[in-house]
């Protein structure tokens, strides 16, 4: 941990020396709202091709390259972000408390949850599914019934299983979703739910490889947006405009092709600035 300090210290006494050294030359991309300063943004660190934080300390997934993308627009190079942990149940806090900029973490827009916080967005529509062993005959969400269920709190996955998908299903909630799959392959749980953007990039993981299946139900529309703190008209605006710019320069598809092509995750088109798919 002091050591991961250090090297961001140093990294920032690098990026003032070489700002310093570059002044009054080819420093206007700067001249954004960051200055030179950080921007710490929250991302999910434990969900493979979405957010995840490498054993080296990297980080990588699409809503780490759309976090990045919408950085860059903002005036902040990749070397001045400053990646935050934000669990499911921790998010609306982290906001409301100003911890973070803005959150990019697999975070469905809600109308409860635009009640603490404001939305840009969406730049992803997914959808809720299963995760189960591959020998396993759970196939539909009636299956579920008097099942062992993972899943995470504070996320909508838990929250529509109570409410409508499978109320009978003796649900567990845990704090991540790595928690709940290495459930699954213990057998402490018969299945896992959440996201099938999120199940995909689990299943395709090297070490689970072959071991787990999608049931391929779409049992939600989960319209992905960039959470601020509510009433930062001003930011969600910018960070609109960068996801638009996103979507038409190709970046986003690119990330796409990255992110989801080694999970073989079949994603919905880009959805339109502001379309929330109910
Ligand atoms: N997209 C869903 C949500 O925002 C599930 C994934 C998550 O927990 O981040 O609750």
């Amino acid at each position: 941990m002091k050591l991961r300090k250090v090297t961001a210290a140093s990294a920032v006494a690098l990026t003032l020396a070489v700002t310093a050294t570059a002044c009054g030359s080819d420093n206007k991309n700067d001249s954004g709202s960051s200055g030179g300063g950080k921007i710490k943004i929250g991302i999910k660190y434990d969900q493979p091709g979405l957010g995840l934080k490498e054993p080296n300390g990297s980080f990588s997934g699409f809503d780490v390259d759309v976090a990045t993308y919408v950085a860059k627009q903002l005036g902040y190079k990749p070397n001045q972000i400053e990646f935050v942990e934000t669990k499911s149940a921790d998010r609306e806090n982290a906001l409301a408390r100003g911890d973070v900029k803005f959150i990019a973490a697999t975070y469905s827009i809600t109308d409860e949850r635009k009640q603490k916080v404001d939305f840009a967005g969406p730049y992803l529509l997914a959808h809720q599914d299963l995760l189960v062993k591959a020998n396993s005959n759970i196939s539909k969400a009636t299956d579920l019934n008097g099942k062992k269920l993972c899943s995470v709190t504070g996320s909508t996955s838990a929250q529509n299983i109570h409410d409508t998908i499978a109320p009978k299903a003796n649900l567990r909630e845990y704090s991540g979703y790595s928690e709940c799959i290495a459930g699954l392959q213990s057998g402490a749980v018969d299945a896992v739910t959440t996201d099938d953007s999120i199940l995909a990039g689990f299943a395709a993981q090297d070490k689970y490889k072959g071991q787990f299946k999608l049931a391929g139900l779409k049992l939600s529309n989960e319209n992905y947006g960039i959470g601020v703190k509510k009433g930062d008209t001003t930011t969600v605006n910018k960070i609109n405009t960068a996801l638009e710019k996103m979507v038409s320069d190709g970046s986003w598809q690119k990330a796409v092709s990255k992110n989801f092509g080694p999970a073989n995750y079949k994603n919905e088109q880009a959805p339109k600035i502001g379309n929330i798919v109910k």
